[in-house]
């Protein structure tokens, strides 16, 4: 799909769901009202599939003047904790989504919902069944055979209710049995087949504590807490298709308020893993430092890798939202990250990999100082001071003894323009024993004062440059995808996505700051011209920052629209 297509398609808004809420307005369906609901389970960390749900409930929230609860699903005792639960507000929160009072759990529907499913009993709906779980799953058939009848399943409503009380007083061990929704055990749809609806867990719980030791089934409570809400569009993932005719029938049994559930296609990026479950092995294993590791595709790692939550509003915009799976190339997510940073940072210079230039023409002791701006197209960003001397350092890369064509940069005999600063030409070179360049020798050109050329002689080359005698060490941290390739859950035989991890895709490196950086807040993020954006990490001490690479300044977007692999 071109860019242009894909910008004019998501310009307009119109994508399936607000289509469809569009036109439950208009028929009066809700009354109106437009309600939706974020619902994460507290077993790790949101990232960037999240985003996209984010986006979409809360975005279709504001547009439609509705509103949108953070509800924590939280009824897996044994997996869910409170630090999960902070994070997800912490992260919600930063990229805008509010839920005003409307902090929900599911937990705290218990009580309901143990009323509603001896409801079921009482209607002949539902029974308590002694088959283990690898029976039910035997019992339950397959795509193309129907499933078989439990021999529990036409016990009387009394013997039902007597068990399922007995259940929950905790007379009964975890796994001896559960209670089942009776529906049809040869429906051609599978999750029709008698589907469970509780089940015996003797765990504690973060909210209830010791109360319970019997859970609703996520398939059960789902359509009650959105009823119970009075959320008007519940929407969720594709692999949700199949248990929509269960979220109905739910509803209609119970003959309770009806939202309606769409799915829409997950989120799925190249390079990238998106399932909780997977992503907290990397951290157990500790391939990554943690949940906020900068090469996380967690929300936490994005932030503390200097992503704005700007940007990933744009890449969710921009991704749209389609009824067919596919994958996103992780370029997308660059560009917009790239687009929003290169509009929003101050501009510093930093050398990333330093050798050492010396001005011999220079006063020993001298300085020049200059006032550079901060950012070139935008004068708000104000100005800083930095101090030009005789030794500075550039990037080693901006220096060749034997130059390619059409290289623009320092050279024996070249002249480059010292950004803001001075022309200077390298008269010669001092190599270390294996070849490499320890130190450069230039002359500078006094009347080229903030790099002008003093009588129109054309110099190509622009570099950056850092004083040696006041620049300041650091560490950078630069990145690179966390796997290599493009599907890193594609895993051959006797292996796991774990094996995938790209060796290299964390380099710590010495780096030299202009002298004024050292009050950069941690937590901003700028551009070392021409190295890329950078934000200073929590890990920073009095003595040494530490930068992490948020992205490198190469822009490969335009490529990949014109391939038309989006
Ligand atoms: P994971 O597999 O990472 O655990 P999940 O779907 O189990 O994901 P939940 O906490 O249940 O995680 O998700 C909360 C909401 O976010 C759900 O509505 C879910 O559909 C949505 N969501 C999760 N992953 C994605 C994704 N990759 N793309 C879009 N939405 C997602
Ligand atoms: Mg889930």
């Amino acid at each position: 799909m071109s860019e242009e297509k894909n910008n004019a398609e998501a310009r307009e808004g119109v994508d399936f769901i607000r289509a469809k809420i569009m036109a439950d307005n208009a028929s009066g369906r809700f009354g109106g009202r437009v309600h939706t609901r974020f619902p994460p389970e507290p077993n790790g960390y949101l990232h960037l599939g999240h985003a996209k749900s984010i986006c979409l409930n809360f975005g279709v929230a504001r547009e439609f003047n509705g509103q949108c609860n953070l509800r924590f699903d939280d009824t897996n005792p044994t997996k869910e904790e409170v630090e999960y639960v902070e994070s997800i507000k912490e992260d919600v929160r930063w990229l805008g989504g509010d839920w005003e009072d409307r902090e929900f759990y599911a937990s705290s529907y218990f009580d309901k919902l143990y009323e509603y499913a001896e409801e079921l009993i009482k209607m002949g709906k539902a029974y308590v069944d002694d088959l283990s779980a690898d029976e039910i799953r035997a019992y339950r058939g397959t795509l193309t055979e129907p499933g078989k009848e439990s021999p529990w399943r036409n016990r009387s409503v009394e013997e039902n209710l007597d068990l399922f009380r007995r259940m929950k007083a905790g007379e009964f061990p975890d796994g001896s049995k559960v209670l089942r929704a009776k529906i049809d055990m040869a429906s051609p749809n599978v999750v029709m087949r008698d589907p469970t609806i509780y089940r015996i867990r003797h765990a504690h719980h973060h909210r209830t504590g010791d109360k319970w030791c019997i859970y609703p089934m996520y398939d059960f409570t789902h359509p009650l807490s959105d009823s119970i809400e009075g959320i008007t569009h519940s929407l969720c993932t594709l692999e949700f298709v199949n248990n929509r005719e269960f979220y109905n029938w739910v509803l209609e049994t119970l003959n309770v308020y009806h939202p309606e559930q769409t799915e829409f296609a997950r989120l799925n990026l190249t390079h990238t893993i998106l399932s909780k479950r997977k992503l907290i092995q990397l951290v157990q294993s500790g391939v990554v430092s943690g949940w906020d590791d900068p090469r996380m595709p967690t929300l936490c790692a994005m932030r503390r890798r200097g992503v704005p939550p700007e940007a990933l509003h744009e890449f969710c915009r921009r991704i749209g939202m389609a009824r067919s799976d596919s994958t996103v190339e992780y370029s997308l997510l660059e560009f917009c990250i790239r687009e929003y940073l290169n509009a929003h940072t101050a501009r510093w210079m930093a050398v990333l990999d330093p050798v050492r230039v010396i001005v011999d023409n220079f006063p020993e002791d001298g300085e020049e100082v200059f006032e550079m701006p901060l950012h070139p197209e935008d004068p708000s960003y104000g100005t800083r001071t930095v101090r030009f001397t005789r030794e500075f350092y550039i990037e080693r890369d901006d220096f060749r003894m034997d130059p390619p064509g059409k290289y623009h940069r320092l050279a024996p005999g070249r002249e480059v323009r010292l950004r803001y600063a001075f022309l200077v030409t390298c008269t010669s070179a001092v190599l270390n024993e294996d070849g490499s360049v320890r130190e450069i020798h230039c002359t500078y050109d006094p009347a080229s004062r903030g790099g002008q050329s003093p009588d129109g002689r054309k110099v190509k080359g622009t570099i950056h440059w850092v004083s040696a005698k006041y620049g300041v060490p650091a560490k950078a941290r630069l990145y690179d995808h966390l796997f290599a390739m493009d599907n890193p859950a594609d895993v051959p035989e006797g292996k796991t996505f774990l094996d995938n991890v790209n060796p290299d895709s964390l380099r710590e490196v010495d780096i030299v700051l202009e002298e004024a950086m050292k009050s950069l807040p941690v937590g901003e993020t700028v551009q070392f011209e021409r190295m890329g954006y950078f934000c200073k990490d929590r890990d920073s001490t009095e003595d040494l920052a530490v930068f992490n690479r948020t992205i490198t300044l190469r822009d490969t977007w335009a490529k990949i629209a014109s391939k038309g692999s989006m």
